[in-house]
């Protein structure tokens, strides 16, 4: 028996466990159909990542090596009598290279794309190509895009081309696939291979910029980012390492000397970010410039001394007023030269987040996903569990910032909150449908008789008492009727206990399907069962015993093996209050009638004791 209730229980949880698991499936399919579930996690899941990094990025330091030259808007007016407006004529950048150079930079980038001859300063434009010439280490940008007219897409020289090689199944550059390319003056082009790619990327769902690409396609040629080719120039150089290619390898990594830059399937970094609101040492383009000037006239200059020996200068614009501004995670108003700067430093250090892949995400779910079900299940305070769920939340967010902040591992956390929310409610749903069946499952055991599935004398007693205080309140009367079964001693003796067992089963059917719903059948003991009619006197209970006696008698009982039997039964009515005013008067008084009955010869409902109504007999 008892073994029996237990493989029943495990079977029931079981059962709902995969009823539960195919609901959530089910509304996880229809929801992502319909509200594009996964979009919406992604965004708060990007939301999560920039606070991550924010917190991150104030523990981390940038290289010291690099420098950035901001062509503020202090710059702008200051220099405004001197060079007018914006934008100045070239030789002013040739002018800083020079300076630059003599203090032993290690090496210039101009984040500025030097587009088209400014008219009437041609001669300046070629002294900054022959500027730029004269040095091997002064980068400066392109930028591609997309145009339809693919007839006029100009060709690129090979010395600007990235030698890649791909092992990477998953990496194909797609999303870097541009048709056009916005051509630097020509001078410039003919003068240096030292120019970059500086298209950036936003991500398409907040427009927020936490990638860089690393190459692009164009033409059927790889053209590196900016900041890469400086940096792979510049570990080169430092390094002294033998590099003729860009290899990428089959776990998707970006593979620089002993660096491994882990990409995503666009080719892009994930950017790693430095400091608070000022990650690098900034010096505005007027100070290098007036330096510049004094040096050239025989005056000391504005800096120290070797402040640019071996570092990278990057030059670039930060006026506010000139609007090259992007969205980072760290800010809203982001200059571009410092997304360069970070991801160069990136390169330089080896270190580019690393976002774990979709199904190493949906494991981490499932797994604290279980972990919730088993907590929920295990511990019966409620107040415990949700304590102990509501910590593992916590100690899992930290976990996950600890991870960013240490390893720049990016694991997510919008998707596990979702699983392990959406877990704890239905561990909670199930515990409870499997309490309250339980509860049923006892209840039913407490108050029912095993062999006629009848209501017990216990049960009994208790509703008597309770339909005898419903009486005294509405001012109602009900009955009780006893029921005897007729020689059941000589039909065991006949049959046997067990026909006599299934006669008394199938009495107890003949009287639950005799009486309404309201009413109460119980077995009272042995071969005796009982009655509670609702709202019936004396007058309608009788009626109703005796249609009862007759069901009883007129329909024969079939047994096993085709035995069929005739059984009578007698019965004592007895009715509330005017009978008794107690369960044991009102009892009594039945009895009275029930013996009287079988004194009568049985198979009828027994007169009324003396000094009651008589009863019309049938
Ligand atoms: P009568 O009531 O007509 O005077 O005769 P009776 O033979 O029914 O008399 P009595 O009430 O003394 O006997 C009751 C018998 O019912 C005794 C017992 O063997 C039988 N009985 C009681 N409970 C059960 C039961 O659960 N199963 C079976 N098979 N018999 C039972
Ligand atoms: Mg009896
Ligand atoms: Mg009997």
């Amino acid at each position: 028996m008892f073994k029996n209730i237990w493989y029943k229980k495990t079977f029931r949880q079981i059962l709902y466990f995969l009823s539960t698991a195919l609901a959530v499936i089910f509304l996880w399919i229809t929801g992502q159909k319909i509200f594009n579930f996964e979009y919406l996690f992604e965004a708060y899941e990007l939301k999560t990542f920039d606070l991550r990094v924010n917190m991150a990025a104030k523990n981390r330091e940038s290289n010291s090596n690099i420098v950035i030259i901001s062509i503020d808007d202090n710059s702008l007016e200051i220099l405004q009598d001197e060079l007018g407006r914006w934008p100045w004529s070239r030789d002013v950048y040739a002018d800083a290279i020079k300076y630059l150079e003599s203090d032993n930079v290690d090496s210039i980038a101009f984040d500025l794309m030097f587009v088209g001859n400014q008219k009437g300063f041609e001669h300046k434009d070629l002294e900054l190509a022959q500027t730029m010439a004269k040095y091997n280490n002064v980068y400066t940008s392109m930028n591609f895009d997309y145009r339809e007219n693919k007839g006029n897409a100009p060709d690129l020289p090979d010395k600007l081309k990235a030698k890649l090689e791909n092992n990477s199944k998953k990496i194909d550059f797609s999303e870097f696939r541009f048709t056009y390319a916005r051509l630097i003056l020509d001078e410039i082009i003919q003068a240096t291979d030292k120019i970059g790619i500086i298209n950036f990327r936003r991500d398409p769902i907040d427009k927020i910029s936490r990638k860089s690409p690393t190459f692009f396609k164009y033409k059927d040629d790889y053209y590196p980012y900016l900041a890469l080719k400086l940096g792979t120039d510049y570990i080169k150089r430092r390094e002294n390492i033998d590099f003729n290619k860009y290899i990428i390898n089959e776990k998707n990594e970006l593979v620089i000397a002993n660096r491994k830059l882990p990409l995503d399937n666009t080719g892009s970094m994930i950017i790693n970010w430095y400091g608070g609101d000022e990650p690098f040492e900034y010096i505005p383009f007027w100070k290098v410039y007036k330096s510049a000037m004094n040096v050239q006239s025989g005056k000391p200059s504005l800096l120290p001394k070797d402040y640019f020996k071996d570092r990278i200068a990057w030059v670039g614009v930060t006026a506010v007023s000139l609007f090259d501004i992007k969205s980072t995670p760290l800010s809203s108003v982001y200059p571009g030269v410092e997304i360069q700067a970070t991801v160069l430093n990136n390169i330089l250090d080896g270190e580019a987040v690393k976002r774990v892949s979709k199904p190493t995400d949906l494991l981490i779910s499932l797994l604290l996903g279980f972990l919730v079900a088993l907590v929920v299940i295990k511990i019966r305070e409620p107040v415990i569990s949700s304590l102990i769920c509501i910590c593992g939340v916590l100690a899992y967010i930290f976990l996950a910032s600890y991870l960013l902040d240490n390893y720049l591992i990016w694991v997510g956390i919008i998707s596990q909150l979702v699983f392990m929310l959406v877990t704890f409610t239905a561990m909670y749903i199930i515990k409870y449908v499997l309490k309250s069946k339980d509860f049923e499952y006892t209840y039913k055991l407490a108050t029912t008789d095993g062999l006629t599935d009848l209501y017990n004398h216990r049960y009994f007693q208790e509703k008597l008492k309770e339909h005898m205080r419903k009486a005294d309140k509405n001012k109602t009367q009900f009955s009780l009727v006893l029921i005897d079964i007729d020689f059941f001693k000589k039909f065991n003796d006949t049959y046997g206990h067990q026909a006599g067992d299934e006669v008394l089963r199938q009495v107890g059917q003949r009287l639950k399907r005799s009486v309404k719903p309201a009413d109460l059948v119980a077995r009272y003991g042995g071969e005796e069962m009982v009655l509670i009619l609702v709202d019936a006197d004396t007058d309608n209970a009788v009626l109703i015993s005796n249609r009862i006696c007759k069901i009883m008698s007129d329909n024969r009982f079939k047994l096993a093996e085709g035995l069929e039997v005739n059984v009578t039964i007698s019965l004592g009515v007895a009715t509330y209050p005017i009978h008794g005013k107690t369960s044991t008067e009102l009892i009594e008084f039945a009895d009275k009638g029930l013996y009287n009955a079988k004194e009568n010869g049985r198979n009828q409902v027994g007169p009324l004791p003396d000094g009651f109504k008589k009863i019309i007999k049938q």
